[in-house]
C-alpha cells in the first residue's frame, strides 16, 4: 500500500470508475496507452462494475485522460458512466509507471456490460489476407477490435480464464503480444495463431476427416457440389449451400423441414450483395458494422439467387462473411450461399460438435467443425430499414447483451422472463437491464432447455441470487409456469403494457403524458380475451386502455392464427353479415367447412374474441388475394406489405373510423374496422389493383392512429409490437402522427416484437406499473 500522492494544485491523484460495454473491446490498452503518453503514474483494471482506473500525475494531463475516456474510446466500447474521486489509503498505490493491474473479483453483487462479439476488423483482414504474416488463412485470427466475445465468455470479468479459450495456452509469440501495450493484441482474449489456438476439421458422413486448408477446399468441394455444409461459426452452426442452385436449396428446405420462411444469404463482400439487392449508404454501414447483422434489401429482379431461397418474397436477407473461418470459405467458394441457422425446424441452434453431429445427421453432408467451444448459442442479429433508421428484428449476435439503463435503481435483482414466441429473458439489478440474445420460441422443449440455460447464465454472470421474477400475465406461457415455478416472489406484467414500456425504456421517458401504441398478433387481455390492437394512456404512472380495435373472434383459435380466410370470416361475422357461404366461396372453403366455420363463430365456440391488429392484416390479406396462410409467423402482413410498398403516396384515403365505446365496454373509444372493410371489397369488385388497395389499408391504419392520438390529447405517441416490424405502417403512422405535431417514439435498440417484453417487464416491475385499467 503506497500512500496517496500529496495534493497540489499542480498534481491530481484520482480513482476514474468507468461503467457501459468497457470490457473486451480494447479499453485497457487504450488507456494504458492515453495514460503512458501522458506520462501519467497508476493502472488500469477490469472489475465486475467495469474498469477502474488511478491515474496520477500533472493535473491537467489527469484531466486530458478523463476527456479522452469518453471522446476517444475505441469504436465497440460504449462508456455509459464516468465518475471521479480521489485517491484514498485503501486504493492500491500508484507504481512508478502506469501498468495494467490483475482482474479485481468477479463476483460482486454488481455486474458490467458483457462485450458482443464483433465481427472480423480491417486490421485483422488485412493480415488474415498477408501470405508474409503469421496468421496468413489462420480461422480464428481476433484482437481487441474484434473476435468473439460474449459467446465464448463463462463467467466475469472478462478475462481469458474465463472464456472458453482457457483451453488453450498461448505461444511464446502470442504470449508476447499479449503484453505489449503497443500491440493491437495487447490482452486480446481470443488471442491465437496457428501454431496456439483453436483449429478446423472437415469432417464428412463417410467418417472422412481433414485438416487445415484441405478442410476449406473440402467444404467448398460440398458447396460446389450442391451438397449441404454445416459451419460451425461464431455463435452456433449454420447450415450452407450454394445460394444460386435450387435444387441445393430446395432440398435444404426439405431436409430442414421449412416450409416458406426465407433463409438468410451470406456474401463473400460487399460487390457480390450489390449485384444481387438494391443497398443504400445506410445499409452498407449496416452490413459492414462490428454487429454484422442480417439486412433486408430488395432483391434485385434478375438475381442469381435460387427463387427457392424466399418464395414470393420481394426481400432477401443478406449478411457479410464476418468471422475469418466464413471470410476463408466464402473467397474460396466466391458466390453467396445460404447461411441458416443450424438447427431443426424451430429447435435452437446447435454449438457442440457432437450435438450438431447428432442433431444435423439428416440435414448435412459434411460439418466444418472447429474445436473452440461455443459458451452459449447466438444467432445471427436481423436489421431491416426504415425511413427513420434500423429496425432491429432481432437482436442477437453482436447487439446483445447490451444492456439498457433504468431511469433509477432497483431493489434487489430480478430475472424477467419475457414472452413466449421470441423468447428472450433479461435481468434487471441496481440501475441496469441486460436482456439476453433471442432465445427462439418455447414450444419446443429443447429451446426451454436453451432458456434454462440462459437464465442459470445471466444468474451466474451478474453474480448474485435473483430477488424477485417478472412474467407475462398469459397462464400458458412456458416462461410463465417457469416463474411461478422458481418460488420466488412473482409480478405479472400485461402483455402490450409491457410493449410500451419497453419503448419508453430504451428512450428514458417517464409513464406520463404517452399514448402507447401496442399493435401485435397475439396477447393476454386483462379480460381475458386476446388483445393486439391496443391504445395504451400512460398517465401519473398509470396505464388505462384508452382505445382498441374493434373485436371479432378467431373461428379455430390457433387454427386462425395460420388461416387468414378465418380472421377474414371472423369479421364478416362481427360486422353482422348473415350467412357466410359468398364470402367462403370466394376465399376458397367447401360449403361444408364454411357452414361449419359459421356456425362455431354464431354459437362462440372455440372463437375467442380478439382485437389484434396482427389479424386483421391477415383477414385483409386473404380478402385482397394477397396471401391466405402464414406459413411462417407474419407471412401474410410480409405479402401486404410487399404489395403496398412504393404506392402509397397515391393510395386513396379509406375510412378507419374511432368510435366511442359505451362505457364499462373496456375501452373508452374503438377503431371501426367495417367502413375500411367494405371499402376495400368495394374497390375489389370495381376492379382496382389489390396492391393499391394494400397501400390504401396501410394509409388507413396510419391515420387511424392518429385520430386516436387527436382523441387522447397526450403530446408523445410510442410505437410498439410486432406490427412495427412492417417498415411501412411504421414510416406511414410516423409521419401522420408527425404532421399533426406529435413526438413519435418508435423501438430502435430493442425490437418492436416480444423479443422486447422481458426488457419492458424490468421496467414494470421497477415502477410498480403492471396492469392496464379499463379505459
Ligand atoms: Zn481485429
Ligand atoms: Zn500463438
Amino acid at each position: 500500500m503506497v500512500a496517496p500522492l500529496p495534493s497540489s494544485p499542480a498534481s491530481s491523484d484520482m480513482v476514474l470508475r468507468v461503467r457501459g460495454v468497457v470490457q473486451g473491446v480494447g479499453f485497457r490498452p487504450f488507456v494504458h496507452r492515453v495514460a503512458t503518453r501522458l506520462g501519467l503514474r497508476g493502472w488500469v483494471r477490469n472489475d465486475s462494475e467495469g474498469v477502474l482506473i488511478r491515474a496520477a500525475g500533472p493535473a491537467p494531463a489527469v484531466e486530458e485522460l478523463v476527456r479522452a475516456l469518453s471522446e476517444d474510446a475505441p469504436p465497440a466500447a460504449r462508456v455509459r458512466e464516468l465518475e471521479a474521486r480521489p485517491a484514498g489509503e485503501d486504493d492500491p498505490g500508484p507504481a512508478a509507471s502506469f501498468t495494467i493491474a490483475p482482474s479485481g473479483p468477479g463476483r460482486l453483487p454488481v455486474a458490467t456490460a458483457i462485450p458482443p462479439d464483433l465481427a472480423l476488423c480491417r486490421d485483422c483482414r488485412s493480415e488474415l489476407l498477408d501470405p508474409h504474416d503469421r496468421r496468413h488463412r489462420y480461422p480464428f485470427i481476433n484482437c481487441t477490435q474484434c473476435g468473439p466475445r460474449y459467446s465464448i465468455l463463462e463467467r466475469l470479468p472478462y478475462d481469458r480464464p474465463n472464456t472458453t479459450m482457457r483451453a488453450f495456452r498461448m505461444c511464446p509469440a502470442c504470449a508476447a503480444e499479449y503484453a505489449d501495450a503497443g500491440r493491437r493484441r495487447f490482452h486480446a482474449q481470443p488471442n491465437a495463431c496457428p501454431a496456439c489456438g483453436p483449429r478446423i476439421a472437415l469432417r464428412a458422413a463417410s467418417g472422412a476427416e481433414l485438416e487445415a486448408e484441405a478442410a476449406l477446399s473440402g467444404a467448398v468441394g460440398v458447396l460446389c457440389r450442391g451438397g449441404v455444409l454445416a459451419v460451425k461459426g461464431i455463435g452456433g452452426y449454420h447450415l450452407m449451400v450454394d445460394a444460386a442452385n435450387e435444387s441445393a436449396v430446395a432440398e435444404l428446405r426439405r431436409r430442414k423441414r421449412r416450409d416458406e420462411k426465407p433463409f438468410a444469404v451470406m456474401f463473400p463482400g460487399l460487390a457480390a450483395v450489390r449485384l444481387a439487392a438494391e443497398t443504400s449508404a445506410e445499409s452498407e454501414a449496416l452490413l459492414n458494422s462490428p454487429a454484422a447483422p442480417v439486412v433486408l434489401l430488395r432483391r434485385r429482379p434478375g438475381a442469381a439467387l435460387a427463387p427457392a431461397l424466399a418464395p414470393r418474397n420481394p426481400w432477401v436477407g443478406a449478411l457479410l462473411a464476418y468471422s475469418p473461418l466464413h471470410v476463408l470459405l466464402l473467397a474460396a467458394f466466391g458466390r453467396p450461399v445460404v447461411a441458416t441457422s443450424g438447427n431443426l425446424a424451430e429447435e435452437p441452434l446447435c454449438t457442440d460438435e457432437n450435438e450438431a453431429h447428432a442433431r444435423l445427421a439428416g440435414i448435412a453432408d459434411a460439418f466444418l467443425d472447429h474445436n473452440r467451444p461455443i459458451a452459449h448459442p447466438v444467432d445471427d442479429s436481423v436489421v431491416r430499414l426504415s425511413a427513420a433508421g434500423p429496425i432491429r428484428l432481432r437482436r442477437a449476435r453482436g447487439y446483445a447483451p447490451f444492456p439498457l439503463r433504468l431511469p433509477r435503481r432497483i431493489e434487489g435483482c430480478w430475472l424477467c422472463v419475457g414472452a413466449q414466441m421470441k423468447s428472450t429473458v433479461a435481468v434487471a439489478a441496481r440501475d441496469y437491464v441486460a436482456l439476453s440474445p433471442h432465445i427462439g420460441d418455447l414450444e419446443a422443449a429443447a429451446t426451454r432447455e436453451v432458456f434454462q440455460r440462459t437464465v442459470s447464465m445471466l444468474g451466474e454472470i451478474h453474480g448474485s441470487d435473483f430477488t424477485g421474477v417478472v412474467c407475462d400475465r398469459h397462464p400458458d406461457y412456458a416462461s410463465t409456469r417457469y416463474a411461478r415455478a422458481t418460488g420466488l416472489p412473482c409480478v405479472a406484467v400485461q402483455h402490450h403494457l409491457a410493449h410500451v414500456l419497453a419503448c419508453l425504456l430504451e428512450h428514458r421517458r417517464e409513464a406520463d403524458g404517452i399514448l402507447g401504441v401496442a399493435w401485435d398478433g397475439t396477447g393476454f387481455g386483462e379480460d381475458g380475451t386476446v388483445w393486439g390492437g391496443e391504445f395504451l394512456l400512460l398517465r401519473k404512472g398509470e396505464a388505462r386502455r384508452f382505445a382498441r380495435l374493434r373485436p371479432f373472434r378467431l373461428p379455430g383459435g390457433e387454427a386462425a392464427v395460420r388461416d387468414g380466410r378465418r380472421c377474414a370470416l371472423g369479421l364478416a361475422h362481427a360486422a353482422g353479415h348473415a350467412g357466410l357461404g359468398a364470402l367462403g366461396r370466394r376465399l376458397g372453403f367447401s360449403d361444408a367447412e364454411a357452414g361449419l366455420l359459421g356456425s362455431m363463430l354464431a354459437r362462440g365456440i372455440n372463437s375467442p374474441v380478439t382485437t389484434s391488429a396482427g389479424r386483421l392484416f391477415d383477414a385483409v390479406g386473404a380478402l385482397l388475394g394477397l396471401g391466405d396462410h402464414n406459413r411462417f409467423e407474419g407471412q401474410i402482413p410480409l405479402a401486404l406489405e410487399a404489395a403496398a410498398s412504393g404506392r402509397a403516396g397515391a393510395a386513396p384515403d379509406l375510412p378507419l373510423p374511432l368510435r366511442p365505446v359505451p362505457s364499462g365496454g373496456g375501452a373508452a373509444a374503438e377503431l371501426d374496422w367495417e367502413p375500411l372493410i367494405a371499402a376495400l371489397e368495394a374497390g375489389l369488385l370495381g376492379g382496382r389493383d389489390p396492391a393499391e388497395l394494400a397501400a390504401s389499408f396501410h394509409v388507413a391504419l396510419a391515420n387511424g392512429i392518429a385520430a386516436a392520438a387527436r382523441e387522447a390529447g397526450a403530446g408523445t405517441v410510442a410505437l410498439s409490437g410486432g406490427c412495427f416490424q412492417n417498415a411501412l405502417l411504421l414510416d406511414l403512422t410516423s409521419a401522420a402522427l408527425g404532421a399533426e405535431g406529435f413526438e413519435v417514439l418508435v423501438p430502435r435498440e430493442l425490437p418492436p416484437n416480444d423479443g422486447a417484453i422481458a426488457a419492458g417487464q424490468a421496467l414494470g416491475a421497477l415502477w410498480g406499473l403492471t396492469t392496464v385499467q379499463p379505459g
